[in-house]
């Protein structure tokens, strides 16, 4: 039988009623007491590294939980994270880059509603998730919620309210989950040769700056300022604006000047950014050679970017290490080349 390890960490799944609203409460070990149906395939045991709203869940946390998972790792054949669900593609992204070529499944999952309401998704997320942590296909770092596996670069909370809150974006599910049967998509976890790798070091100081029609270049300036990497989240397959009396590319020209990174993004979810299209984005691309984050998630984006920025601050690398593919994240740019 596997031995799974569930890690608590808070979330919707694990709340209860206070006075002021939703709060976190349950702990790991009472999370499995809704689920004793899974004694039935594995046997699991809990830690509890945090009890919190994914909404207060700070890059410190993520390598909390890689701690937790590490110090536990040669114990367990698979490990599931109890997490809150509106910052959990952020927890996802970057426990795939904390944690690379895992044999072992690493899974994160949450819920919409508490565990201890009669109609409810937490139950079937949970086993599910338990499920899908003691196949011995499984491997990696996945989202599985709401009967589907998700890539753990590729989740988006995309749904505030209903049960389908994830979706996997621009790229397919790894599976799905229906009737206790797990149905593999995708199974690739014998050709990755390499033994799982721990890392240790995120660097946060990692700024977004949505643009909007009429946005000031002095934003930009601001926070570039104050932080080693600016994604600028642009429109449709990326430009960047110039106005009667402001253009981007003075103040990116400078930053990039002093060693800033800058990536570009989009706000459209599906299909991702290519600025060689208009001249809009062409121009920015080839004058200061921004690196993009194609098809890749917005949260993979930051997430990368923090891990990369923990272990090198040299343009040429940071680069290098955006555009190498990890755990399915880009897809383009090697297919671009
Ligand atoms: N605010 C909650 C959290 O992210 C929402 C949820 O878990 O669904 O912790």
């Amino acid at each position: 039988m596997k031995h799974i390890l569930l890690l608590g960490t808070g979330g919707t799944i694990a709340c209860k009623h206070g006075d002021n609203g939703l709060t976190p409460l349950l702990t790991g070990e009472e999370l499995l007491s809704y689920v004793p149906a899974a004694r039935k395939f594995c046997q699991v045991e809990s830690v509890q590294v945090l009890n919190i709203d994914s909404t207060n869940v700070h890059p410190k946390h993520w390598l909390m939980i890689s701690k937790a998972i590490e110090e536990n790792y040669d114990d367990y054949d698979g490990f599931v994270v109890a997490h809150g669900t509106d910052t959990m593609a952020y927890t996802a992204a970057a426990l795939s880059y904390l944690i690379q070529h895992s044999k072992k499944p690493i899974v994160i999952t949450g819920a919409q509603k508490p565990i201890d309401l009669d109609v409810t998704d937490a139950r079937t997320n949970l086993l599910d998730s338990l499920r899908f942590a003691s196949s011995d296909r499984a491997h990696g770092v996945n989202i599985v919620f709401d009967g589907k596996v998700i890539a753990g670069t590729r989740g988006k909370k995309e749904r505030s309210k209903s049960y389908s809150a994830f979706s996997s974006i621009n790229f397919p599910y790894l599976a799905v989950i229906q009737d206790e049967t797990i149905l593999f998509y995708i199974d690739d976890k014998w050709q990755d040769r390499e033994s799982v790798r721990f890392y240790h070091k995120l660097n946060s100081n990692v700024a977004l700056l949505k643009l909007i029609p009429s946005m000031d270049p002095s934003v930009f300036e601001y926070l570039a300022e104050h932080n080693d990497a600016v994604i600028i989240e642009s429109f449709g397959v990326g430009g960047l604006p110039s106005y009667d009396n402001a253009d981007f590319y003075s103040s990116i020209e400078k930053y990039v000047a002093q060693g800033k990174i800058v990536v570009m993004t989009t706000q459209v979810t599906q299909e991702g950014s290519n600025m060689s299209v208009y001249e809009v984005g062409q121009k920015a691309k080839n004058a200061f050679g921004l690196i993009e984050s194609y098809d890749m998630t917005l949260e993979a984006t930051v997430a990368k970017l923090m891990w990369i920025l923990g272990q090198t601050s040299e343009a040429d690398a940071v680069e290098e290490l955006f555009y190498k593919t990890i755990g399915h994240d880009i897809l383009w740019k090697a297919a671009s080349r």
